[in-house]
């Protein structure tokens, strides 16, 4: 397989779930997850038309953000990220999925030099393994980020446990999903949480069936 063929088979999957739940492909943005891929391998996405990269650690970030001469690509953080990394990497992209601490956020509050939109990372089914808030800090976790006006929470993101079947999928699906909605109703001006963050490769599916506004998709775009 190629990575041309693979896009072409991604793309094409997402179009058919977004038609099964009737949305359009401009509802969805698909996040290439470039981690421990090469430039070459990056940049045959972005012939393919690929136009959002996403990486985990702060030096994979840099590397391909100063690789890219073009202006036209958005850049996302998925990881998790060290508080003494955070200036490094801060002010070089446009979305940080992974924010799931206070201590995170006082720091990134500290170093940004515009606002910077955020996912709140959710621990939705409470694995040990697992950062992110749980659901039920969720709401006072929001209420702090008030106190540091370079935040802007975007939305939530969450990572489904590995091994879970279908219903379980669609389980931590949906309760992000109401997460989400019940943020967003509150009509925080800090917090206007209309995104979700979630599915991969294994889960994108399922996630964009149940409502998923971002997808992160790496291995099935770097299939041999
Ligand atoms: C690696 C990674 C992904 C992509 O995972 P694949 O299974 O390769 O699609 C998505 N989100 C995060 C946070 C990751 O670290």
């Amino acid at each position: 397989m190629t990575i041309d063929s693979n896009y072409q088979r991604v793309e094409s999957a997402i179009q058919s779930h977004l038609n099964a739940v009737t949305r359009n492909r401009d509802t969805l943005i698909c996040v290439a997850v470039t981690k421990l891929q090469s430039l070459n391998d990056t940049e045959v996405l972005y012939q393919n038309g690929c136009r959002h990269f996403g990486e985990n650690r702060v030096e994979g970030l840099l590397e391909k953000k100063s690789f890219f001469k073009q202006n036209d690509i958005t850049w996302h953080f998925i990881g998790s990220l060290q508080t003494r990394k955070v200036k490094e990497v801060i002010n070089k992209i446009d979305y940080f999925h992974s924010l799931d601490r206070e201590s995170l956020a006082k720091e990134i509050n500290k170093r940004a030099e515009k606002p910077v939109s955020c996912f709140v990372q959710v621990n939705v089914t409470g694995e040990l393994s697992k950062h992110g808030i749980s659901p039920n800090e969720l709401d006072a976790f929001i209420k702090t980020i008030e106190n540091y006006p370079m935040i802007h929470v975007v939305g939530l993101m969450t990572m489904a446990p590995i091994h879970a079947q279908e219903t379980e999928l669609r389980a931590c699906f949906r309760t992000l999903k109401e997460l989400q909605e019940s943020i967003a109703s509150q009509k925080l001006s800090y917090a206007p949480c209309h995104e979700t963050s979630m599915g991969m490769s294994r889960d994108y599916p399922i996630a964009i069936e149940e409502g998923a506004t971002f997808i992160r998709v790496g291995s099935a775009l770097f299939e041999r």
